[in-house]
This record gives C-alpha cells, structure tokens and sequence, in this order.
C-alpha cells in the first residue's frame, strides 16, 4: 500500500478542487481509461486507481479523512463496501450522458437481414427490369398486439432481472452487464402464451416488394433494401432485404463485364469473296461487312453494342468472331467443282499453309 499514489495526483487536481471539479476530472480520466473504450493493457488498473480516487474524494467525510492522515487514515477506505447500487449510481451519474448507448432497459435488437434470390433473363439484366417479389418476415401478431401473451392476460415483468433485460454484476471497480437469459433481455415473460402465436408475439405475413434492377446488373449481385429485412425488436431498426441475383446465360452472347462476344459462322465462299451479312446485337439485327479473304478467328467490333455499364452511361461492345465452315455433305457437282477450284488454284490455293509447310522443311534441314 506504501506505493498507492496520491489521490489528487491520480486525478490531476489540486488540494482545495471544488466537487464539481473532481467529478469533472473523474470523468475525464475514467473515460480515458474505461476498459470497454481503452484496450491498452494498464488502462484498467489506471481506471480502478481513478475510481478509487473518486470514492474517497467525492465523499465530503471520507475526502476529510484523506485530507488529514492520508492512505494510512485510521480504519483505512474500504472499498469492498462498495455496493453495488453505489456503483450503479455512479455509471448513471458520472457516464450517463457519455455512454447513451449503454442500454438501461430491454435491450434494443436490430432486425436480421433477409436474402431472396432472383433469378433474371439475360435481356433483363441487359435492359433493366421492375421485378415483384413476395417475401415472408415476421410482424407482431395482432392477436396480442406482439406481446406474445393471451388476449387479456398482460406478461409479467422478468423476476430475475426486474424487467431490466440485463443483470449488473460488480467487477472489480466496474460494473459489467449482460443480457438476462430467463427473459432474453425482453424484461418481461410469458405465462399465459397467446394461441395464435404460440407466445412468439409474430406472425409470418407475405409481403410484396417491387424491385428496381438496374440495366447492366451481372450475375452474383445482390441489391440491399434497408429496413425490408425482419422487423426490430424494442424499437431496434429493421434489417435489410438482399436481393441476390442470378443472370441466365444467353444462347449466342457470351458476356464478360461489359464486353459482348458472339461466334459467327460463315460459309467459305463468304470468307473467299466477303459479304455483307446480318448480326444479332441487343438492340436487333445490325448489318456487319466481311470483306473478301476474311480467316476464322478474325474478331470484328460493334462499338456500343455490349452491355450498359452499371451506374455509367458507356456501354461496352460487341465481338463478332467469324469462324469459316467447312461444308461436310457436299453433292457430286459440288465435289467435281471443288476439284476443278483445286487444280486451277494450285499452291496459290493455301497461301498460309504453304508458307506453313515451309517452315517446317526449313526447320527439318537445320537438323
Ligand atoms: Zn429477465
Ligand atoms: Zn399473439
């Protein structure tokens, strides 16, 4: 006890602080130190050494004492007398105002979040749709206005906890609170329970929500509608509602982002000669120009005809990659033209694979 540190040191006050003074200087160190704000591993002692301090110095007697002899005052300051209600006190005091939050009722619950997953067409997600959803939360029963008990029976107030919905237990110098388990931290019970909610105090009801999907939404997003979740309980604040989507893939467009890749199949003689032919594209057909000597694998761009960018105004493009079929039935004047086209042609026929096969045999006399 020798080491104890003065009191009006502890709280950094003069001899002659005024009550008011002290308290302020209290509340200022206690705050600084309160284990629940200060996770710094002495701040407890620190806040025990204040507390203490302020026992003994807001107390006009006990500050008397303290004054006259010190820490080895005559029947020292016994702080384990320390009620509980004392300390109650002193936190509705001293932090009343500084921790609103530190709930003194039935605890206020916010709402849990609800998920319903939705399912779009490719076009929807492309364009933007209005979708009505119908989802299931729980609201107070109207049989018993959510009280949970029987119509004309009223819930008594939880005998453990005194209705409080927390139960107070002194640690220390610092009173710690946790949620009554007998009532939940509603502060009341049930003993005659309301038939139609079993003295759940909800019921389920179906709601029907309409929903804004913006254009160029992808699949796997998820819209938050706040306060669409479950109700609040106490007063608490509603959940949210996520809407999480899932966009059908499209039979010819293959989407990455913004980007919009369509394969387009076209004939020989088209890719030979080129052609003007008729692509889909979002907003309808849209005429593409191959021009002659036209390879498979050529990627063609149709700007601004992609998917709308989400909450941009661009919008992304089209990629239409040709790729040249090669006919697999061909008739017996088809085959003897085929063959005239080849003997007539000769190695001018392939360009590309002659310069291939030339590679090749040059690669083959280097070893
Ligand atoms: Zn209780
Ligand atoms: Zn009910």
């Amino acid at each position: 006890m020798a080491t104890k540190r003065d009191y009006y040191e502890v709280l950094g006050l003069p001899r002659h602080a005024a009550p008011e003074e002290i308290k302020k200087a209290y509340r200022q160190t206690a705050l600084k130190f309160h284990p629940d704000r200060n996770p710094e591993a002495d701040a407890e002692e620190k806040f025990k050494e204040a507390s203490e301090a302020y026992q003994v110095l807001s107390d006009p007697d006990k500050r008397a004492r303290y004054d006259r002899y010190g820490h080895q005052a005559p029947g020292g300051f016994d702080f384990t007398d320390f009620s509980f209600m004392h300390l109650d006190d002193l936190f509705s005091d001293i932090f009343g105002e500084f921790f609103g939050s530190r709930p003194r009722g039935p605890r206020r619950r916010r709402g849990s979040d609800l998920r319903y997953d939705l399912t779009l067409s490719f076009l929807e997600a492309a364009r933007g749709t209005e979708k009505t959803v119908v989802v299931p939360r729980h609201v107070p029963c109207e049989e018993c206005r959510g009280s949970g008990a029987k119509p004309g029976t009223s819930p008594l107030t939880c005998p453990t906890c005194r209705g409080a919905g927390q139960l107070r237990y002194q640690q220390g110098f610092f009173s710690v609170s946790r949620t009554c388990s007998h009532c939940q931290g509603k502060g009341t019970v049930i003993q005659t329970p309301c038939a139609t909610c079993r003295g759940h105090g909800l019921k389920e009801v179906k709601r029907k929500l309409k929903v804004k999907i913006p254009a160029g939404v992808d699949n796997g997003a998820a819209l938050r509608l706040r306060g669409e979740g479950e109700i609040g309980e106490m007063g608490g604040p509603d959940g949210d509602l996520h809407v999480v989507l899932t966009v059908k893939p499209h039979p010819i467009f293959e989407r990455q982002g913004t980007e919009l890749i369509l394969d387009l199949p076209i004939s020989f003689p088209q890719a030979a000669l080129g052609d003007e032919v008729e692509v889909p594209t979002l907003d309808g057909p849209a005429k593409l120009k191959i021009p002659a000597g036209t390879q498979t694998g050529k990627v063609f761009r149709l700007r601004g005809k992609g998917m709308p960018e989400l909450q941009g105004y661009g919008q992304g493009d089209l990629h239409v990659r040709v790729f040249v079929e090669v006919p697999s039935k061909l008739s017996k004047e088809q085959k003897d033209l085929l063959q005239r086209f080849a003997e007539i042609s000769g190695e001018d026929i392939s360009p590309q694979r002659k310069s291939f096969l030339d590679k090749v045999k040059d690669l083959l006399n280097q070893n």
